[in-house]
């Protein structure tokens, strides 16, 4: 699947959120939100009032934004989540949390989505034991997610296990550091996500 790689502190500032796309410069004053807190371009100072469905869409770009998706596999997901019992909101953002390349980030085993999703896509991740490449592929309860053995040497790697703490591992995730593995315990649990993403907008959205 085709993926967005034009500059990303752009899509924060757009959305006027820290999405931290960028890994450890988040983190420093040379975040560019935090520089220029306006969306960007020639008219980012004006003031804009959004309409209700104004609003609707930026909710659903951020969470596209969020997790490296495209238009196209995005509504397929709602698609797959509307189809679900439940509230379909929150079994979106369940099925979105269960990428592959989303919970080798949330491991751990990368500094963002777009690095995990690279590991990924290089096959330096196993699945049960098994080479899975593709990034989409959904986790379920019981997978183990591992480092293959030859890539445990890679630096970025490593770094990012260190600098894992600062965001914390989600309690439906078990990590073991030196083993360069983790478990999935559970379902994705919805007030573990902590940026302020209002789901139900996007279903208002997509349902019109
Ligand atoms: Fe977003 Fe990170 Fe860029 Fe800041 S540095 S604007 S949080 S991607």
């Amino acid at each position: 699947m085709a993926r967005y790689i034009g500059p990303v502190c752009r899509l924060c500032r757009r959305e006027n959120l820290k999405m931290y796309l960028k890994g450890d410069r988040c983190y420093t004053d040379k975040c560019a939100i935090e520089r220029r807190p306006y969306p960007p371009g020639q008219h980012g100072q004006n003031r804009v009032k959004f309409s209700e469905y104004g609003v609707q869409l930026r909710e659903k770009q951020k969470v596209k934004r969020i997790y490296g998706i495209l238009e196209r596999q995005f509504r397929l997901y709602y698609e797959r989540a509307s189809r679900k019992k439940g509230k379909t909101g929150e079994i979106l953002l369940q099925l979105l949390e269960q990428r592959l390349d989303n919970v080798v980030f949330r491991m751990g085993f990368a500094d963002t989505r777009a690095e995990a999703r690279q590991l990924v896509r290089h096959s330096h991740v196993t699945v049960n034991g098994r080479k899975v490449n593709i990034p989409s592929y959904q986790v379920r309860v019981g997978d183990r997610i591992s480092i293959r053995e030859k890539s445990r040497k890679i630096e970025r790697i490593q770094q990012a296990l260190e600098a894992v703490d600062r965001r914390g591992v989600p309690s439906w995730l078990e990590v073991d550091k030196e083993k360069f593995e983790g478990v999935v315990k559970g379902l994705p649990v919805r007030e573990e996500l902590t940026l302020p993403i209002q789901e139900q907008l996007i279903v208002e959205l997509y349902s019109k």
